[in-house]
């Protein structure tokens, strides 16, 4: 399960304090140690972790908490109100544009799910958002990509706009966009180019994707189960193409959760969605305050 081992450990701490009839600012201090070792464990960005046990601990030393009828319980809700804050609050859906087609560009590095995630998402937009999305191939670097991404089109049977490896991403997204209109397709979305690391020239092709196409989403998908470095690929992602959400895959196998933790406070960007598993149905929005309770138990 996803964030077990920080799971465990909280809920450890959490039985403590609920325990308690009465709890004084040293057990909310005992605690809030406790709570920042499990965060750090988590592999948590070192400076979230400090604001958020800075905030928990000054909204749960407060008279009222402490002189209330249930104590551990006040804190408790603190300390999920906090978590799903720092995750980014409320589920944030997909904008669709008014004018069709929406274009959303998916980015990110090779191997964090892109390709997979752009499938996934097609299926929900056509069974949850009721759309006829076009999957474009515009990773012209790595033959198998395109092949990648027309099986699961075939798979899915959702059409996929390929013009092979020789004609340039940007040409290819421009045609597609052409062939959109044509055949009223209401979605477009733009599977890009990865690379093993963040590359100027990646950027400046994915810079010239979206000045062309105008997307009204850019997702980032990136591999939960890298933890920071997760983090660290958003933020240079951000700053350099600029991205509206993310997609955080791979979190079935993700125990510590330290990405999904941080990514939103780091970079102001939404969780948009997550990956948990690999089949065509397992990509879920992201909902904040379900998150935190799975992992307060
Ligand atoms: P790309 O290079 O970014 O396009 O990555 P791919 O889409 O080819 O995915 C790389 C690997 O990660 C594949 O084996 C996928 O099945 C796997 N994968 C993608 N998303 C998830 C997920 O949410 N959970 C799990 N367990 N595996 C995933």
């Amino acid at each position: 399960m996803a964030f077990e081992g920080l799971a465990q450990r909280l809920q450890g701490t959490i039985q403590k304090i609920t325990g308690k009839g009465k709890i004084s600012e040293a057990d909310v201090k005992e605690m809030m140690r406790e709570v920042r070792f499990a965060l750090i464990e988590a592999d948590v960005n070192l400076k979230v972790v400090k604001e958020f046990v800075k905030t928990v601990s000054e909204r749960a030393i407060g008279q009222d908490v402490m002189k209330s009828l249930t104590p551990g319980q006040q804190v408790v809700k603190i300390v999920k109100d906090e978590l799903t804050n720092l995750m980014g609050g409320e589920q944030n859906p997909i904008q669709f544009s008014r004018k069709p087609p929406t274009v959303i560009m998916m980015v990110g590095l090779q191997g964090a799910g892109k390709t997979t995630t752009t499938g996934k998402l097609a299926t929900v937009l056509r069974k949850r958002h009721n759309k006829n999305p076009l999957l474009v191939a515009a990773d012209v670097y790595r033959p198998a990509a395109i092949q990648q991404l027309e099986t699961l089109g075939k798979q899915l049977t959702v059409p996929v706009f390929a013009l092979g490896t020789d004609v340039s991403p940007v040409e290819i997204v421009r045609q597609a966009l052409e062939e959109a209109e044509k055949e009223h397709h209401d979605v477009v979305i733009i599977d890009t180019a990865g690379r093993l690391h963040v590359d100027e020239e990646l950027m400046q092709e994915l810079k010239d994707i979206r000045e062309l196409s105008k997307p009204e989403e850019v997702f980032l998908v990136v591999d939960a189960m890298t933890g920071q470095d997760a983090v660290n690929v958003a933020q240079s992602f951000d700053e350099t193409v600029g991205v509206t959400g993310i997609v955080l895959t791979k979190l079935d196998g993700d125990t510590r959760g330290g990405a999904a933790l941080s990514i939103r406070s780091v970079t102001g960007k939404p969780i948009k969605f997550v990956g948990m598993g690999e089949k065509m149905d397992a990509l879920e929005p992201f909902h904040p305050e379900r998150m935190a309770s799975r992992i307060l138990g």
